[in-house]
């Protein structure tokens, strides 16, 4: 853009020869028509000079008209050689029969005599008019003048012509003088014509100096720098156009700045902006995506940048680019595979300019996945619940039936049929206490009860029931769950643990997960329950040598009314609930549930709970 200028191409070169040129061409006309003039003038004195006076022509005219020729010759020659000027070179007399009556030159005296040759005198002497002119003699090199003037003897009112004479003077001097003139001229109009060039570029530079610097400041204003400031140099245009410059930059720079903050803020809010962003041009090509766009859709801003957002939406072929600009509503983009499931919501809207041209498209996309995921697991839940309630209800409907149709009268079977229906009503009321207590938890009402607990006698204290269950005889519950034997083992470390929690709801937990240990164990099964600490947890752990839990289940069973085995479950009284709520529970905690198994061989399940060591427990231990 800011391309090197030539010298040539430059104001300061072209001021300068434009000078120059006009001190040139003024010295030349000024001085051809000074040495012209000057020529004039030189000649005009040079004739004057050499004239004859008016007394050697009044004499020479006596001369001619005396009969006496010789006498008259002898005059002629003496006046001749009176004659005493140095540009003369030669005079010559002739009569006006054309014969020579008397000659300056020495050398030429044998002429005297003799007729005229020269046919300029003889034209004088015919026509009897002034005849003058320049010549140039080849023989010395020199410039002559030379004149004929005819000589008129008057008396009365009549002139007769008696003469003429012939003169020939030389001009050396006239031009050697002019040449002179002209040297010196010509030297003076160099002197000046360099005297003027040199002004020409000082002048020229004092103009295109700060041209110059303005120059240079509008290119650093293009590369974004303004640090600089143009020198003002006076108060004339170019100071003006100086001062003018540098508003110039700092307006630019405060519009840049202000533009550059825009664009920060901009930034800022794309980033930060929890929904992905995509504007284009009114081609459809990206021109921004921002992160939270380009991590959804797994594409590099960098690569979007200039593609179709029909290809980076991966929507060509269902939409066209009029598709987006007309319609208005959102399309749903399910970009979900095997691994992860994702949703997202595309919303249009057009970037218009007040003429109604569109100049753009912005899209904005919502992620919907986790939403879509909440809709599915209350549907799912829904659904569960009512299938839970349903298994219970019919089968009740169907014993009441019976009873109804006589079964009530039959001592055999009534006890039985009215046993089932109590054990199902029981179960539905527990299912609805654990959905309660969930909700509960859901919404946020149920709050914990914390008191500093120490755990290894909590956790005793627990096992120690399950152990006198064991001990206590219910042979009289026939129900197939309480019917096993079980070995409790316990490997506590020896250090006293308190940890805050509620006691109750953590009560809860254990059970159900002892309880779960027991139920999908064979009979006569080790529980080992553990409990340990690390630098900052709590670890409580129950193992069992039971069923163990399929691999693809494992993520699962903490999810509400899962079962491995729905059947078993049920006929074991479980409301797939229970380690749902164990989840929540210790969630609420701030600890963590999780478990490890192995199909066939058992499950371990583990819970951790933050823990704090008290200043008070080394005291203790003391
Ligand atoms: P349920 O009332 O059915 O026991 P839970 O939520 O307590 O409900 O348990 C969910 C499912 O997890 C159970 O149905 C069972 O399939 C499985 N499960 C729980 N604990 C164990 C365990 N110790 N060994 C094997 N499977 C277990």
């Amino acid at each position: 853009m800011n391309k090197k200028l030539h010298f040539f191409q430059s104001i300061h070169f072209k001021i300068a020869l434009v000078f120059a040129l006009l001190f040139l061409i003024t010295f030349q006309i000024i001085g051809a028509y000074f040495v012209q003039q000057l020529k004039k003038d030189n000649l005009k004195t040079f004739k004057q000079q050499v004239e004859l006076s008016s007394y050697v022509d009044n004499s020479l005219i006596d001369n001619l008209s005396k009969t006496d020729t010789k006498s008259a010759n002898s005059n002629i020659r003496d006046i001749l050689e009176d004659i005493n000027n140095s540009n003369v070179t030669q005079v010559q007399v002739v009569d006006t029969k054309g014969t020579i009556r008397g000659d300056s030159d020495v050398n030429s005296q044998a002429w005297v005599g003799q007729k005229t040759t020269d046919e300029d005198i003889k034209q004088v002497l015919y026509n009897g008019r002034t005849y003058s002119k320049l010549t140039y003699d080849k023989t010395d090199d020199k410039r002559y003048y030379v004149s004929i003037t005819p000589l008129f003897s008057s008396s009365g009112s009549t002139n007769t012509l008696v003469g003429a004479v012939y003169l020939r003077a030389s001009l050396e001097q006239v031009y050697s003088s002019l040449s002179n003139v002209t040297v010196i001229f010509f030297s003076a109009s160099l002197i000046a014509t360099g005297l003027g060039l040199f002004l020409a570029i000082l002048i020229s530079r004092a103009i295109t100096q700060p041209i110059d610097e303005m120059k240079k400041q509008t290119a650093r204003i293009a590369r974004g720098d303004y640090s600089g400031q143009v020198h003002v140099y006076g108060n004339d245009e170019l100071g003006q156009l100086a001062q003018a410059v540098n508003n110039l930059s700092v307006r630019v720079e405060e519009a840049q700045e202000s533009s550059e903050a825009e664009r920060r803020r901009l930034d800022s809010v794309l980033s930060h902006m929890s929904d992905g962003v995509i504007a284009t041009d009114r081609r459809g090509n990206v021109i921004i995506m921002n992160e939270t766009a380009s991590e959804a859709l797994n594409i590099d801003a960098a690569d979007a940048d200039g593609q179709s957002i029909l290809d980076i939406l991966n929507i060509r072929g269902r939409y066209t680019l009029r598709d987006l600009l007309e319609k208005h509503d959102e399309i749903i983009l399910d970009l979900s595979d095997e691994e992860h499931e994702q949703v997202l919501n595309a919303y249009f809207s057009l970037i218009q300019r007040e003429s109604g041209f569109i100049s753009g498209l912005v899209c904005v996309l919502h992620d919907v996945t986790e939403q879509k995921k909440i809709d599915r697991e209350r549907r799912q839940f829904v659904s569960n619940v009512s299938h839970e309630l349903r298994t219970p209800l019919t089968s009740m409907r169907s014993y009441i039936e019976a009873l109804n149709d006589g079964a009530w009268k039959d001592p055999n079977v009534a006890p039985n049929f009215l046993k089932v229906t109590q054990d199902e009503t029981d179960r539905m009321i527990r299912m609805i206490n654990d959905l309660l207590s969930l909700s509960r938890m859901d919404s946020g009402t149920s709050k914990l009860d914390l008191e500093l607990v120490n755990l290894n006698e909590l956790y005793n204290y627990i096992l120690d029931r399950f152990d006198m269950m064991l001990k206590t005889d219910n042979s009289s519950d026939n129900t197939e769950k309480v019917k096993k034997n079980y070995t409790i083992k316990r490997d506590f470390t020896r250090r006293e643990l308190w940890v805050e929690i509620d006691t109750d709801k953590f009560m809860q937990v254990v059970d159900n997960i002892m309880n779960n240990a027991i139920k999908y164990s064979p009979d006569g099964g080790v529980v080992t329950c553990r409990l340990l600490e690390t630098h900052n947890h709590v670890i409580l752990s129950i193992s069992d040598q039971g069923l163990g839990i399929p691999k693809k289940d494992v993520s699962h069973i903490f999810d509400r009314f899962f079962r491995v085995d729905k059947a078993r479950s049920r006929a074991q009284g479980g409301t797939g609930l229970g380690l749902a709520i164990s989840k929540e529970v210790i969630e609420m905690h701030g600890g963590k549930i999780w478990v490890d198994s192995i199909e066939g061989k058992g499950s371990t399940f583990y819970i951790s709970l933050p823990y704090e060591e008290y200043e008070g427990d080394l005291w203790d231990e003391n």
